[in-house]
């Protein structure tokens, strides 16, 4: 049977309104943002931050270079310097240019130390291409505005600890487990 053109207008026509009346009477979906906050998913990857060791004050990276090297963007540049006696390496500059980011996570999954991470924070822009350009002293304002709004005593990344790797496959200081107390951590500005 061959229907009208009509007929089929008609039949999509109530369909819809029908779609219309039925969620007419749901529950709103949808939230009033910036007045409402949504919760984000622990997998969120946000604004980038270097996390600092509560009890010295200072970042924890100790520029193994890893993150840079396993950025598929290149958007990371690491400057640091060797003590001539211990042969430690010390941090002098870190540079991540927000823009080029792909938000892939390999850096935080790759640091052995928990330095780097992409936060839950996904409120931030720039007004031009150098506001998100951060380097250390950006970095780890961001980690200071990041625990500031944290309002659990401490903070884990999810991606510090991947699942299904078995505990003998990490490295040690991920064995240990990499948690930050929060609590502690000063805040300035
Ligand atoms: S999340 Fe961004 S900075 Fe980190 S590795 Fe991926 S592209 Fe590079
Ligand atoms: S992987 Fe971690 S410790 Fe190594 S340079 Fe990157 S942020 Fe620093």
């Amino acid at each position: 049977m061959r229907l009208s053109p009509t007929y089929l207008l008609f039949k999509d026509l109530v369909t819809g309104l029908l779609i219309t009346l039925r969620t007419f009477f749901r529950k709103p979906v949808t939230v009033r943002y910036p007045h409402e906050k949504v919760q984000v998913f622990p997998s969120f990857r946000g604004r980038h931050a270097m996390v600092v060791d509560p009890e010295t004050g200072k970042p924890r990276c100790v520029a193994c270079l890893k993150c840079s090297v396993v950025c598929p963007s290149r958007c990371i540049k690491i400057e640091y310097e060797v003590d001539e006696k211990t042969g430690e390496r010390r941090l002098r500059e870190y540079i991540l240019e927000a823009l080029r980011c792909v938000y892939c996570g390999y850096c935080e999954e790759v640091c052995p130390v928990g330095a780097i991470v992409l936060t839950e924070w996904f409120e931030y822009s720039g007004r031009c291409r150098e506001d998100l350009i951060f380097n250390l002293e950006k970095l780890v304002q961001n980690w200071k505005e990041h625990v500031a709004k944290w309002d659990k005593e401490f903070y884990e990344n999810k991606y510090w600890v991947l699942k299904g790797v078995p505990l003998k496959l990490k490295p040690a200081p991920r064995r240990m487990g990499l948690v930050v107390k929060i609590k502690g951590v000063k805040v300035d500005g």
